[in-house]
């Protein structure tokens, strides 16, 4: 799950963006609304958390420029004015929920999977394919019935293959799930966490396709 944060205080950011990394979140984070909006023209996300009050453009700004474009994307305003007006002014241009500050980062992170949720994304309420269960909100993993542990990088990886079943996943894919922009990626990372997941998984859990990438069954 990739999260583009557009956070301009300095310390909310942070704790945010490091609240997410421990929740298995890939965290881009940009500080003003105008370079939100660079960045939501070419990149993909699965939720977008905006500040209202920002440099450039204000929240309000992106929300509008990113519904003129049709983008679907999943948003959920985080901000400290806390009246009726604001808000409905955020639904008016598209906003899907709302956070006020100050907040609790579980709140947060309910909120989001909702959002999520809602636009038909995979935060909720279980990933399953048969064999394998993975639960977002709780990050249980069980095989079988057998609870398995994984490390946060095996968790998002697999998350990214259970939402989708059958779908085939190329190593840049997985990588962008993975992975915020000022993480270094090693080249063969991706093939390591495949390697340690089906030790813990079982060998036929994860499927190569030649030169293509990796699945999990249907
Ligand atoms: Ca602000």
């Amino acid at each position: 799950m990739r999260v583009l944060l557009v956070e301009d205080d300095r310390m909310i950011g942070e704790v945010v963006a490091q609240s997410l990394k421990e929740a298995s979140y890939a965290v881009d984070w940009v500080r003003d609304g105008q370079t939100a909006l660079n960045t939501l023209a070419t990149q993909v996300y699965d939720v977008v958390l905006l500040d209202l009050g920002l440099p450039k453009r204000d929240g309000l700004e992106v929300l509008r420029g990113l519904r003129g474009k049709n983008n679907p994307v999943p948003v959920l305003v985080i901000t400290a004015r806390d009246t009726l007006d604001d808000r409905i002014r955020g639904l008016d241009s598209g906003a899907d929920d709302y956070v006020l500050k100050p907040f609790e980062m579980t709140e947060l992170l309910a909120r989001m999977r909702a959002v999520i949720r809602r636009k038909g994304g995979v935060a909720g309420p279980v990933l399953s394919n048969g064999v394998i269960t993975l639960d977002p909100a709780t990050r249980e993993v069980n095989r079988n019935g057998d609870t398995i542990t994984l490390s946060g990088r095996e968790f998002s990886l697999l998350m990214a293959l259970m939402a989708r079943p059958g779908a085939i996943l190329s190593r840049s894919d997985l990588e962008e799930r993975i992975y915020g922009w000022n993480e270094e990626v090693d080249s063969n990372a991706v093939e390591f966490l495949i390697h340690t997941l089906r030790k813990k998984l079982g060998a036929k859990a994860i499927q190569n396709v030649r030169g293509m990438g990796w699945m999990v069954s249907k």
